[in-house]
């Protein structure tokens, strides 16, 4: 089908939520490239936005896929699964926590996490509804999700919202200091934020959430739907802050592109849910959990971290190199292979990844006026060193 077929049915059928679209399909992937209807190749840095870690070719992922295609995909809950309880332990195992609950994306898992700080409070006989969370971030569409989200442009066609939320800036103490009370269930934060912009929390603003919530009992929740799983060079990004939040919820790279969120508690947070307290018909099935046992496995048996945190090393110092060369980047920054590049008001982040996806490079915005990278973890040297040529190309010829 030609792409302008496509695109009609797209128009005439699809609700309008994801307005124009980038205007490609894909036929196939291999390696770090993907490959459009007309054959040509484009370089990923995007992963699907931070799942395809592992990239298009991983032959011992295809097969546990193929496998489970020829003996079953799904059985319910139900029922004992084998590969569910290998990745629940090698996940606890591997980060420390005491338990997980799996469900099916991002915001399902941060669902969890805002109903265990909930229920959390409720086993104490104390009735918290107030929540604090930080502008700029990131948690979700479901409507407690997006009113986690500290974005007020999400929130008003859907009011009146559940619970009450403060947003706090995202490294502003003092603020956090005021917001934090004794009536306050739960913190919930990205250690680095993604869609707000690629903008990574301090130790010290951190440590701060953790001082504040261990004095008024609160619940922190880590949302590292996007920064854990080994993008910002450690398995989960607070790992590189030294600090675990009771809870923390993953998504997007543990499936490799299968669909699949977890939520992972430990301590005071380990025994809330209680039989009738959370479920989900396909959260964490056969296929899923096969899926993302696979990945954790090869996270957390090879290299492949430890290399990417070089990765992302030297990806940071090439484009520190471009910002001094280039005086319409205003800042670079992020951790791992969760990179950003902020524009001054001179230039426009779309404009930047429209002409870098005319030359076959794949990248995406955030926040104010930032391009983001989220390269497969496996992504080289030679790549970036093609990407950094090409945001010279264009730089150079906007100017
Ligand atoms: C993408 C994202 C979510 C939402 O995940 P979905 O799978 O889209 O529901 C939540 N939190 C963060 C930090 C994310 O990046």
């Amino acid at each position: 089908m030609s792409i302008n077929e496509v695109i009609k049915k797209d128009d005439n059928y699809f609700m309008k939520t994801f307005g124009k679209r980038i205007p490609v399909y894909f036929t196939h992937g291999k390696d770090v490239y993907l490959y459009d209807q007309d054959g040509k190749e484009y370089t990923d840095f995007l992963a699907g936005i931070a799942v395809n870690s592992l990239g298009y070719s991983d032959e011992g992922f295809k097969k546990v896929l193929h496998d489970c295609v020829d003996s079953f995909l799904h059985v319910s809950n139900y029922f004992y699964d084998e590969p569910q309880a290998e990745l629940a332990e090698m996940l606890c195992k591997n980060t420390g926590y005491d338990r997980v609950f799996f469900s099916n994306s991002g915001a399902e898992a941060n669902e969890a996490a805002l109903k265990i700080a909930k229920k959390y409070h409720f086993d104490k006989g104390e009735e918290r509804n107030h929540f604090v969370a930080l502008k700029n971030s990131f948690h979700g569409r479901t409507i407690a999700t997006l009113t986690a989200t500290g974005q007020e442009k999400f929130h008003v066609p859907f009011a009146p919202l559940p619970y009450t939320f403060t947003y706090v800036d995202a490294n502003d103490t003092p603020a956090l200091k005021d917001a934090i009370t004794s009536k306050t269930a739960g913190v919930i934060f990205e250690v680095v934020q993604g869609e707000g912009g690629v903008i990574p929390l301090e130790k010290e603003f951190v440590d701060e959430i953790f001082a504040l919530c261990e004095k008024f009992d609160c619940v922190t929740i880590c949302d590292e739907v996007q920064s854990g799983m080994g993008r910002c060079g450690a398995l989960l990004a607070q790992d590189t802050l030294g600090v675990k939040a009771d809870v923390t919820t993953l998504a997007k790279a543990i499936g490799n592109g299968i669909p699949i969120g977890a939520v992972m508690v430990k301590g005071k947070t380990s025994d809330v849910l209680n039989p009738g307290d959370h479920g989900s018909t396909f959260g964490g099935n056969h296929l899923a959990c096969s899926a993302a046992l696979y990945v954790v496995t090869k996270l957390t048996q090879t290299d492949i971290i430890k290399e990417a945190k070089n990765t992302g090393d030297y990806f940071i110092s090439r484009l520190k190199e471009l910002k001094d060369k280039f005086p319409c980047i205003k800042d670079v920054r992020g951790k791992g292979l969760l990179l950003g590049a902020e524009f001054d008001s001179s230039k426009n982040a779309a404009d930047v990844k429209h002409d870098l996806f005319e030359k076959g490079f794949l990248a995406c915005t955030a926040g104010q006026n930032t391009l983001r990278f989220l390269p497969p973890l496996i992504i080289r040297k030679e790549n970036i060193d093609k990407l950094i040529t090409a945001l010279e190309e264009i730089l150079n010829c906007q100017d």
